[in-house]
C-alpha cells in the first residue's frame, strides 16, 4: 500500500509548526510543505523590529534548519498553489503539476490591506509582510530620508521605532483620533504616543490620506484638507486580509477566514486550516474570531496535526500577543473586547513600565503589560481560570 500524503499550503508559522507536529503525532506518510516564499519558514514578527533595524539576518530567523526538515522527512516545496480540486483530491501548482493529497492543511496566512488612494501604486510605496518586503524597504532607506508611515497600529509603530534607529525622519499618519485605537485603552495609546514623540517621531492623528504624488517615485503624501507631507518613502500598515481565495473557490465555508471548528476542521473532513487565514468560534468570547498572532498560529497548527492523525485535541489557549518598540516590551493577555472598566498599575503618563487591566462586570478579561512580565503571567493565569480579583491588589501589582 502506498504511503498517505499530507499537503500543507503555506510555509509560515502555522505551516512549519503543523509539519513538525504531524511527525510528533505519529504521521508516518509523506509531508509536503508548499510555500510561495523562497526561504524556508522564518519568524515574521522580527521583520518590523530587529530585521528592519538591520540587527539580524534571515538565516537567524529560520524557524527550523534545513537538516530538521530532512531528518523529519518533511519536503519543502517552493511553489504557489493555484487551485484545490476536492473531488479529484489534488492541488494545482504554479509549476503546472497536480499534486494528490489524502489530507490537506490550509495555512495561507494573510496579506496587507492595500491603500486605495490615488498614487498608491507609485514606486517608493511599500507594504511589510515578508522578508522580501523588508529588503526592498531597506534598499530605499538611508539616514536622513523622510519616511511616512500610514497606519498607527502595531506594525506602523514598530516600523517607526526601527526606522528611527536607522536615523530616518519618521511621520506616522493615523486616521482615527489616537494610535492603537482599535486594540488598546486611551491610556495605553497616550503612552505610546508620548514614547514615540520622545523618540522624535512626528505622529499625526485624524490624518486621512487623500493622495500620494510624485513623478516616477512618491514625493509627498497629501492629506484630506490639503496638507502635504514630503516623503522619500511611504510604508503602509493598515491591517491585513486573510488569504481565503483558494478555500472559497474550492467551495469551503469562509467567513472572515476559512471557517474551522475547535479541532481546526473546515467544512471538508479531509481539510484542516490554521493561523491567520482561519476563523473559529471562541466559546470564551461567544463569537467567531480570526486571530493574527504567532502563539495562536502555533496552537492551531498543533491541534490541526492532532486532528489529521485522528487524535482529539481542541483549541483552548487564551489569546496573547506581544509588541517590541524601542526598549519596551508590551505583552497582551486576552482580548479586551467589551471592557467596561480599566485599572492601572503604574503611571503611563510618566513611567516606562505599567499595566492596564481590562475588566468586564468586575472580571479580568485582558491586560496590556508594558515591561511587566510578572503582571503578564499573573493576568494570563487569572483570565484563563476566571479567578476573582481584588482591584487594590491589581493597582499595587508592580510594586512587589
Ligand atoms: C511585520 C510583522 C510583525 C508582526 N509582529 C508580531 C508580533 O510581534 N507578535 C505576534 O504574535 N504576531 C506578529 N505578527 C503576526 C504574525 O506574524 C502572524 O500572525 C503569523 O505569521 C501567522 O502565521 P501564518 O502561518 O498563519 O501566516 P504567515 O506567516 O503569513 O504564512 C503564510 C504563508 O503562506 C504562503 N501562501 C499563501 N498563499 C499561498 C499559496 N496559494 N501557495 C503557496 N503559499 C502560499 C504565504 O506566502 C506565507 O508565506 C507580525 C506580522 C508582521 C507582518
Amino acid at each position: 500500500m502506498s504511503l498517505q500524503r499530507a499537503l500543507i499550503v503555506g510555509s509560515g508559522h502555522a505551516g512549519a509548526q503543523l509539519a513538525a507536529s504531524l511527525r510528533q503525532e505519529g504521521w508516518t506518510g509523506e509531508i509536503v510543505l508548499i510555500g510561495e516564499e523562497s526561504a524556508l519558514p522564518y519568524q515574521r514578527p522580527p521583520l518590523s523590529k530587529a530585521y528592519l533595524a538591520g540587527k539580524t539576518t534571515l538565516d537567524e530567523l529560520a524557524i527550523r534548519s534545513a537538516e530538521f526538515y530532512a531528518k523529519q522527512r518533511i519536503q519543502p516545496l517552493h511553489a504557489t498553489v493555484e487551485a484545490i480540486d476536492r473531488s479529484a483530491g489534488h492541488l494545482a501548482l504554479s509549476t503546472g503539476d497536480a499534486l494528490p493529497y489524502d489530507k490537506l492543511a490550509l495555512c495561507t496566512g494573510a496579506r496587507p490591506r492595500r491603500l486605495s488612494a490615488p498614487g498608491a501604486d507609485l514606486a517608493g510605496v511599500y507594504y511589510l509582510r515578508t522578508a522580501a518586503d523588508v529588503e526592498m524597504i531597506r534598499e530605499a532607506t538611508s539616514a536622513g530620508h523622510r519616511a511616512v508611515i500610514v497606519g498607527g497600529g502595531y506594525i506602523g509603530l514598530e516600523t517607526a521605532a526601527s526606522l528611527r534607529a536607522l536615523g530616518l525622519e519618521v511621520t506616522v499618519l493615523e486616521a482615527t483620533e489616537r494610535v492603537l485605537q482599535r486594540v488598546t485603552a486611551p491610556q495605553v495609546s497616550a503612552f505610546f504616543d508620548r514614547i514615540h514623540r520622545e523618540n522624535g517621531v512626528n505622529i499625526r492623528t485624524g490624518a486621512l490620506v487623500a493622495a500620494l504624488s510624485g513623478d516616477s517615485r512618491v514625493r509627498e503624501v497629501v492629506l484630506v484638507g490639503g496638507q502635504s507631507i514630503p516623503a522619500d518613502l511611504v510604508i503602509v500598515g493598515i491591517g491585513v486580509e486573510p488569504n481565503t481565495e483558494l478555500a472559497a473557490a474550492a467551495g469551503l465555508v469562509v467567513d472572515n477566514g476559512v471557517v474551522i471548528d475547535d479541532q481546526t476542521r473546515t467544512s471538508d473532513a479531509d481539510i484542516v486550516a490554521a493561523g491567520d487565514c482561519a476563523s473559529h468560534n471562541m466559546a470564551r468570547y461567544g463569537r467567531r474570531i480570526r486571530l493574527e498572532s504567532v502563539p495562536s498560529a502555533g496552537e492551531q497548527a498543533k491541534v490541526a496535526a492532532a486532528t489529521v492523525c485522528g487524535k482529539p485535541k481542541k483549541i483552548a489557549a487564551l489569546p496573547w500577543f506581544w509588541s517590541d518598540q524601542y526598549n519596551l516590551k508590551l505583552q497582551i493577555a486576552g482580548l479586551n473586547t467589551g471592557y467596561d472598566e480599566v485599572v492601572l498599575s503604574g503611571d503611563p503618563t510618566r513611567d516606562r513600565d505599567f499595566t492596564c487591566f481590562y475588566l468586564r462586570a468586575g472580571e479580568l478579561i485582558a491586560a496590556d503589560c508594558i515591561n511587566r512580565p510578572r503582571d503578564f503571567m499573573f493576568s494570563k493565569r487569572v483570565i484563563t481560570q476566571q479567578l476573582p480579583i481584588d482591584r487594590a491588589e491589581l493597582v499595587l501589582s508592580g510594586s512587589a
